[in-house]
């Protein structure tokens, strides 16, 4: 069966489901992204999903493609005729398509909205994860990484850097030598003193999703959680060290450059936090 995707209002197998070269987002990467889990056949945590994309398509004064709840039935119609029930929902909206000049469309045009979906096998069991091997690279990126902006060209690099290495994922070191986050995961530590530390949201990290169901599902465990930046130090001698995406969700960190996390094994809080958030896709987690 073909993959179909939806594109500016039609349903198109994936070899037909074309934009014109003058769109935006191909020539200045001028829109935005959304992920969203879907798990038997239930998007996951989709109103804080559809709120980041409404923040993203604000900060670039890009006009909404369609109403929340039309959008909403563009996602299910999307799963529904890729025959997803686990896996994800990709939303793509770009300021439209205008003749190549940098400043705004000085005629408006219509955003473009595509809207994808791909299976995926999501982890059956919370011990599964053997944990990852993370590098460190530069933080290149710009100064608004809290929108969810398809200008990802940083991202891209630091990802190869990672694969290069054999290792999952880069996480980004900025100039103060403080971690902000990962090409596609948000970065977190347990500290010698059993504190979850994990960046605060501003201008520097991506508001992640799982990121927020995790503080919520930590806090309801009683694990202390600081709101803090954290640096290259803290993280090579930390207790523990994992990653969340939606589509990692909780996943250990076991070793950074080549050089192990504590025992390089996955920690019991990482581990904990995990099932957690599992349990959250499931339905059954409240965060
Ligand atoms: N940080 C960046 C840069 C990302 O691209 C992503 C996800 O794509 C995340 C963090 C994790 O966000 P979420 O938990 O909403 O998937």
């Amino acid at each position: 069966m073909s993959r179909i995707a939806y594109v500016n209002g039609r349903y198109l197998p994936h070899a037909k489901a074309l934009v014109a070269i003058d769109d935006r987002g191909y020539q200045f990467a001028d829109g935005v992204y959304e992920v969203a889990p879907v798990q038997a056949g239930r998007i996951v945590d989709l109103e804080p999903h559809l709120d980041r994309l409404g923040n993203s398509l604000a900060a670039l004064r890009i006009e909404a493609p369609a109403p929340r709840s039309a959008l909403v039935l563009i996602c299910r119609e999307t799963l529904a005729r890729n025959r997803v029930t686990d896996g994800i929902v990709y939303i793509q909206v770009t300021r439209g398509v205008a003749p190549r000049d940098h400043g705004f469309p000085k005629l408006p045009v219509k955003p473009a909205l595509v809207v994808t979906a791909k299976a995926i096998g999501w982890p059956i069991e919370a011990g599964a994860d053997l944990g990852a091997a993370i590098v460190t690279t530069p933080d290149i990126r710009w100064g608004r990484c809290d929108v969810k902006s398809i200008g990802l060209l940083p991202n891209v690099l630091a990802k190869q850097k990672a694969r290069d290495a054999g290792a999952f994922e880069a996480w980004f070191v900025r100039a103060d030598r403080t971690v902000a986050e990962g090409a596609s995961t948000n970065a977190w530590i347990v500290d010698p003193e059993g504190r979850l530390v994990t960046r605060p949201l501003g201008p520097e990290i991506l508001p992640g999703i799982t990121r927020a169901t995790v503080l919520g599902l930590a806090r309801a465990a009683g694990i202390e959680v600081v709101e803090r930046p954290f640096g290259m130090d803290e993280l090579l001698s930390a207790r523990e060290a994992f990653l969340t995406s939606t589509t990692a969700l909780v996943r250990a960190v076991v070793s950074v450059d080549g050089r192990p996390i504590a025992n390089g094994y996955p920690g019991e809080i990482t581990r904990q936090l995990r099932a957690l958030c599992i349990a959250h896709y499931r339905g059954a987690g409240a965060a």
